[in-house]
């Protein structure tokens, strides 16, 4: 059946709803493929046990009444409707090391974060108070991320200046240099590549304010398709896009698995841009552009682990815990299958039962690709269950085991408190989200090569559009500004935010 809309969307990660939402309410007549049963890409949940366990978003920065993700979700409707659970502003992320006793909280707000810093490193008072300006400085350099009409960058130095450097330059103090970036696992920072400005935007959002989804990342997805079909748009979920097809100099027609004919005026694409080219072998897309995009180094995989723990054993923290084996935060990438983990981040989901125990918690770690490669050819979603094998299964038990050895060595009780356990590896990610090898948050940023690694929303197409993780800055807050971004092309840059601010203005 063939079909007509103002705007097609492939994929309804958090990207593509973005837009959808923003182009519905703009009066568009709006259709977003996505090829899963369940919309959202990483913001997709499971349940297991009566539990559900987030798959990529364990918690929000920029979600406090005001800030810029308030902001733009307040515009869309749906931040009155989003149940949140604001973090300890104590400590809502804590640094630990193997060899040290010591917990290193990261405090809300400027003021806690640089108090609860300036008491466990007394004599680096000066280099904390410098690094929280900084952070500041060079967010406020971002119009878009300050939600500001008509500005342009002031400093466009911090996209080639390297973060691990900047803390370095701030004081010779290791244990602080090692607790400045020992949240890295938020961003896959890599020593000689990790631009300063991708920590400071991520950090910066976290300090301001952090919330965990009470009931799960997949609200966000499921509030913002309902603003989608409130406005007359369609979601069609198990459909994937297998081609666009372009013509006399436009892009025409998405074409589904089913050989259905989606058209439209303007195609938006929230799948990795590599894959999107794969699907139009247009000449308009010169083989330069293509290379290029196909050569873009991508950010390293997960395996993660989804425990259920008994009722009333484990007490809930409020916080997340980012553990490193050795005080060198920047080498965890480097491991070797002896040296694996260095590193995890452990996160607690919110209680719903007894709200002084946690019900469930969620540990993840790097792992390559290459590492899963001997199942490459296996493919298993819950539309397409397939096993991959019992070498598989065996594999994700050792990992998993040892996983948890690690876990045990700052919580020996864990393995007391866990009642059962899932888990998921680089393969997981690959096929729900459709990247080719798995990739936590997209292409790698260098500060090397500050434009080599930019992607710009427009394509050669004039009416194919690109959004999501890869455009821009992953992460909830990220691939929203990217969304905003992609739309402005179509509605111009301070029209839509100029709206953004109105809609927060009325609602004051
Ligand atoms: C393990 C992990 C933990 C994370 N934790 C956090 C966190 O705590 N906080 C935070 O802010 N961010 C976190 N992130 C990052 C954040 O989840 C992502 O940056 C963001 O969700 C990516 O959104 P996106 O728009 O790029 O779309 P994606 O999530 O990449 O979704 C793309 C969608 O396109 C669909 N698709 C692909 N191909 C096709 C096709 N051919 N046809 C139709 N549909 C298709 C996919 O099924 C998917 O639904 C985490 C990410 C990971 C991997």
């Amino acid at each position: 059946m063939d079909r007509n809309y103002d705007i097609v969307i492939i994929g309804s990660g958090l990207g593509g709803l973005v837009c959808g939402a923003i182009l519905s309410k703009e009066g568009k007549k709006v259709c977003v493929v996505e090829k899963n049963d369940q919309i959202g890409g990483n913001l997709q949940t499971f349940r297991r046990e009566g539990i559900t366990f987030d798959t990529g978003v364990h918690y929000v920065g920029g979600l406090e009444k005001g800030r810029n993700l308030y902001q733009i979700f307040n515009y869309l409707g749906i931040m009155d409707r989003l149940e949140l659970v604001k973090m300890d502003e104590q400590g809502f992320d804590v640094v630990l090391f193997k060899d040290d006793e010591t917990e290193y909280p990261y405090g809300m707000g400027y003021e806690n974060f640089s108090r609860i810093m300036c008491e466990k490193f007394p004599n680096d008072r000066e280099a904390i108070l410098t690094y929280c300006q900084e952070l500041k400085r060079i967010c406020d350099n971002f119009p878009l991320y300050n939600l500001k009409a008509g500005e342009q960058y002031n400093d466009t130095s911090v996209f080639s200046t390297s973060a691990k450097e900047f803390i370095e330059q701030l004081t010779p103090n290791k244990k602080l240099q090692n607790v400045l970036a020992g949240t890295n696992l938020l961003y896959a920072g890599i020593a000689h590549k990790t631009p300063l400005y991708v920590h400071a935007l991520i950090i910066n959002s976290y300090i301001e304010s952090s919330h965990k989804i009470a009931n799960g990342g997949d609200q966000i997805a499921k509030l913002i398709a309902r603003v989608i079909k409130e406005h007359g748009g369609d979601i069609l979920r198990k459909q994937e896009a297998t081609k666009i097809q372009v013509e006399e100099g436009k892009a025409r027609y998405v074409e589904l698995k089913d050989g259905d004919k989606i058209y439209a005026d303007t195609f938006i694409s929230n799948i990795p841009p590599a894959q999107t080219l794969k699907l139009t072998d247009t000449a308009m897309i010169r083989p330069v552009y293509r290379n290029r995009i196909k050569e873009l180094e991508n950010s390293i995989s997960v395996f993660a682990i989804y425990a259920v723990l008994k009722p009333g054993t484990y007490p809930y923290h409020n916080r997340n815990y980012y553990y490193h084996n050795k005080e060198d935060v920047w080498k965890n990438m480097d491991y070797t299958d002896e040296t694996w983990p260095p590193t995890y981040a452990m996160f607690e989901c919110v209680p719903h039962k007894q709200k002084q125990f946690a019900e469930a918690i969620i540990v993840m770690n790097y792992m390559r690709y290459s590492e899963v490669e001997m199942w490459a050819d296996t493919f298993n979603t819950t539309l397409n269950e397939n096993s991959r094998g019992e070498n598989y299964e065996a594999f994700k038990k050792r990992k998993a085991e040892k996983l948890l050895d690690t876990v045990a060595i700052k919580f020996p009780n864990i393995r007391e408190c866990i009642q059962s356990y899932y888990t998921s590896t680089p393969l997981s990610y690959r096929d729900y989200i459709g990247s080719e090898d798995g990739n936590m948050y997209g292409v790698i940023k260098d500060f090397n090569e500050p434009l080599k690694n930019r992607i710009s929303p427009r394509t050669k197409v004039p009416n194919l559009l690109l959004t999501g993780q890869n455009v821009n800055l992953h992460g909830v807050l990220g691939v929203t500004v990217s969304a905003v971004i992609t739309c402005m092309m179509m509605l111009g840059k301070d029209y839509l935010v100029n709206k953004i601010l109105k809609a927060n203005e009325e609602t004051i």
